[in-house]
């Protein structure tokens, strides 16, 4: 009788696993195994609110296994030496699982890999969190794809698998005999803090609450995206990032979810909500490549020349970094967002692009500690969608916005939240301030502030920034690194 292990990492789930599907058909006698090993993702372990994400999937995924007649196994340690293990105890040759995206993590796998097969064991590796085969797309010279049209123009002749997701099994043979698996409560995912609390009301982690969740969006959003995906103050996006992330569902599962509505040319979707949607999955497919190819990108700018900017540093930044995360800004929009992230562990992408364009652009702080602060705090942290999003907002990315595109948070959210709907159910000491005022409340006759109950710098900050001199502040900087020579260090 053989007993496969089926490994699992961002794969929380059952339907669409291929590894799952491969070791079913190799084996007779299942063990699927958990490892908690934090460091082997250095510098990039999860975060606070990933944990928390983490600690229920796991919960969840044990649960589907359990009424299909297993368990989940969970372990701790250096994976390498659990899954020797693992597989020497129960006489196992042969591990699946299911490649992780990013290169560093490949590249440990492939380590693990051979190191197994020289104790006779053999490990086999499946894609099942991306669309595209980013290490097949290039441009035509050979080169790596920067900008993303291009990218998103060969993704689609590339084409999706058209193989259908496969079902969740029907049943899973137990492990050959009962395993001690450490409990989830000693691996201590769960925040000490307890601000997580709230993040219950907002989410529920798991594929089967995936599943529910984007056929709730095809139901009721995916027409309305093109408009929607713009509008934090309608609850318009899918709100799949952190189910993506975990692989509690599939790109391809949501992908094939849409198929009817996409058109029948594969190559050309049509420009509507889901060929939007499509276009936004593939924009993550755009994140996950550049990390591929650009592995150092996690921590250092795309584009050279910010080797140089100046940002700001010391006692100065700290204040105003302080003052960002905890929502204390002064500008209502960036408040909302922040508040919002803590305390639901999520924020809208428009209102993300605002608060990171103010981070680094108007106050001249470094993208990378926005991108600390959003990975400690966001249930849907990824290191490539994070540092893809954080590098175009302060414009050292690829493709990023052109650097004197600084956002007006303030004519933003005019625009994006043009009833104020967003801004007061974050900050409702804003609440009865009239729209014309809401976004600016500095510029406020003080009549209409003691009409609204606020007193600025009391209940509610003075702005830490003039928006107007740290426009032009940040153009003088660029003004002064623009013109850097990068021959010799530009990115191939
Ligand atoms: P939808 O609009 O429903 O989009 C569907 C899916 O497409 C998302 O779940 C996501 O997987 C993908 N997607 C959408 N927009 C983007 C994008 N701009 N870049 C890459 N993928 C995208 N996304 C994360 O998943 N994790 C992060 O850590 C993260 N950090 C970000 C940091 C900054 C500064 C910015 C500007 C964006 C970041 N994003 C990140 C991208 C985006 O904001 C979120 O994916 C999106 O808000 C998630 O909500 P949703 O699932 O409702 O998105």
């Amino acid at each position: 009788m053989t007993a496969a292990i089926l490994w699992f990492r961002r794969d929380l789930r059952l339907t669409d696993n291929p590894a799952l599907q491969a070791a079913l058909a190799h084996a007779t006698k299942l063990i699927p195994v958990y490892i908690h090993a934090p460091d082997e993702e250095a510098p990039w372990s999860p975060g606070a609110a990933s944990n928390w994400w983490l600690h229920q999937s796991l919960t969840e995924l044990d649960k589907s296994l359990r009424k299909l007649g297993s368990y989940l196994v969970i372990a701790h340690g250096k994976s390498q030496a659990v899954l020797a293990k693992l597989a020497i105890d129960h006489a196992s040759t042969d591990i699946f699982f299911n490649k992780l995206p990013e290169a560093i993590c490949q590249q440990r796998d492939n380590h693990v890999s051979k190191h197994l097969s020289k104790a006779g064991i053999t490990c086999h590796s499946f894609n099942a969190g991306q669309l595209t085969d980013g290490q097949q797309l290039q441009r035509l010279d050979g080169g790596c794809y920067r900008v993303f049209t291009p990218f998103w123009r060969a993704a689609l002749k590339q084409g999706f698998s058209s193989t259908p997701p496969s079902p969740a099994p029907k049943v899973i043979p137990p492990p050959p005999r009962l395993i001690k698996s450490i409990s989830l409560e000693k691996l201590g995912l769960l925040p000490s803090l307890d601000w997580h609390k709230g993040f219950k009301v907002h989410w529920s982690p798991g594929e089967q609450s995936a599943l529910k969740q984007v056929r709730r969006f095809f139901d009721k959003s995916v027409n309305a995206y093109v408009e929607g995906r713009n509008r934090p103050d309608h609850e318009e996006t899918s709100r799949l990032s952190p189910h993506l992330h975990f692989g509690e569902i599939s790109a391809q599962q949501i992908v094939r979810g849409m198929q009817s509505r996409l058109g029948s040319d594969s190559t050309s979707p049509v420009d509507n909500g889901p060929g939007q949607y499509l276009r936004q999955l593939v924009w993550r497919e755009f994140a996950h490549y550049l990390l591929l190819h650009y592995p150092d990108t996690d921590q250092q700018p795309f584009d050279p020349r910010f080797q140089n900017y100046p940002w700001l540093r010391g006692k100065r930044a700290k204040i105003l970094l302080n003052r960002w995360q905890q929502g204390e800004t002064g500008i209502p929009i960036v408040d909302a967002g922040m508040r919002e992230l803590w305390q639901t562990g999520w924020m809208h992408n428009r209102v993300r692009m605002i608060v990171a364009s103010l981070l680094t652009k108007n106050l001249g702080i470094h993208w990378l500690e926005g991108a600390k602060w959003f990975w400690d705090t966001l249930v849907d942290a990824d290191c490539a969608n994070n540092s893809m999003g954080w590098q175009w907002c302060a414009g050292s990315g690829a493709d990023a916005a052109p650097y004197f595109r600084i956002f007006n948070p303030v004519r933003q959210a005019e625009r994006f939240d043009p009833n104020g709907d967003y801004v007061r159910r974050w900050i409702p000491e804003l609440s009865l301030l009239p729209n014309k005022h809401l976004n600016r409340p500095w510029e406020s006759p003080s009549s209409e502030l003691l009409k609204a109950g606020l007193k600025l710098g009391k209940t509610y900050p003075k702005p830490i920034v003039d928006l107007q001199t740290s426009r032009k502040e940040a153009l003088q900087r660029w003004e002064r690194v623009k013109n850097l020579t990068t021959i010799g260090i530009a990115r191939k």
